[in-house]
């Protein structure tokens, strides 16, 4: 756990950036629209922005703002202070406090407008830094949703439906990869790397974010991506596909030898001729695969069916291997260590 030690002078002087920089003498910080309560018993200040609030409140869910408001309350005298309220200086950005406020003060999240990835990164982040488990929790339930460390392999792969069931826009993928490295919850990689590795371009150039700024990734990710793509390109026509090659023998049933042969071809001709931007899509299972108006038998579907769940099953968990990761019971482990 990191040590957060109250307001000290000289902390307090050193948060004071423009001080002596002569860079703005305007720089006051104000106060927030949203958590300035007139009977708040604490002031807390974040980069530019003060918030009035409650100590006994924020005491009650983090140990660390308990420890830090005991030792301030000894010596009040000495501290500085807003409206006759001590001034608590923390290292986070506004935002990032504003998002830990909203946790505190207003938890109905289905209105909740900051249910973006910046909210998500403040609560696991900050509910790490400040001993929150239930919502250092609820960001990592939301982000293991989508991106998963285990996949019921009988249903459809569940990442391809991430972009419907998340708001977040397309470079939210690279930002959820920093936020993982960053909060070290590795359990999240292999799944944001598979759905990245498609995407030369923006492992290597990033995303444009809508406000113009631009997502990138570390160059150990870089890595990683580029070289779980080129594993995951070979093994997946041996490994998911075996049972569609032309050297695997029909099932010893199969009613329609022909047309079934034809349906095959057609699948190894729609992996040959497929965009690689989709990676994910190898983990689909069979029925999606199914091309035109090439049907295997009943026999044919339920062998395949078998074959390449087993194949889709035999990848998914080699998958953080594929990008250079520990295998998925020490991710899993490290990050329940990892946990407040
Ligand atoms: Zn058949």
């Amino acid at each position: 756990m990191e040590p957060i030690s109250p307001p000290s002078s000289q902390e307090a002087k050193g948060t004071e950036q423009t001080e002596g920089v002569g860079i703005s003498q305007s720089q006051e910080p104000t106060r927030s629209d949203n958590f300035w309560f007139e009977d708040g018993s604490v002031v807390l200040q974040a980069e530019l922005k003060l918030f009035r609030v409650h100590r006994t409140l924020l005491a009650r869910h983090s140990p660390i703002f308990q420890d830090m408001f005991l030792v301030g309350q000894n010596d009040d005298d000495s501290n500085e202070q807003v409206d006759g309220r001590p001034l608590v200086h923390l290292l986070d950005s506004a935002s990032d406090v504003e998002h830990l406020l909203y946790y505190v003060y207003d938890r109905s999240e289905s209105t909740n407008p900051f249910l973006s990835l910046p909210y998500i990164s403040a609560k696991l982040l900050l509910g790490k830094k400040y001993n929150i488990r239930p919502m250092y929790d609820d960001a990592l339930d939301i982000l293991e949703t989508n991106f998963p460390s285990n996949i019921t392999i009988s249903e459809h792969c569940p990442l391809i439906d991430y972009w419907d069931r998340l708001n977040f826009e397309r470079a939210g993928l690279l930002d959820v990869i920093n936020l993982a490295l960053k909060a070290n919850v590795l359990t999240l990689l292999p799944a944001a790397y598979l759905m990245t590795a498609g995407d030369l371009n923006a492992i290597l150039d990033g995303i444009e974010r809508e406000d113009g700024s631009r997502a990138t990734i570390p160059f150990a990710s870089q890595r990683a991506c580029i070289l779980g793509r080129d594993k995951i390109l070979r093994e997946a026509p041996t490994v998911v596909f075996s049972w569609c090659q032309q050297s695997t023998p029909l099932p010893q049933f199969c009613v329609s030898q022909a047309l079934c042969r034809a349906a095959r071809n057609a699948v190894v001709q729609e992996i040959w001729n497929r965009n690689c931007d989709d990676l994910e899509t190898y983990l689909n299972p069979v029925d999606s695969w199914q091309v035109g108006n090439y049907k295997l038998c009943n026999v044919c579907l339920h062998h395949a069916r078998n074959k390449h769940n087993e194949g889709r099953r035999k990848m998914w968990d080699a998958l953080p291997t594929y990008f250079g990761l520990p295998p998925w019971d020490e991710l899993l482990e490290q990050a329940r260590l990892n946990a407040p």
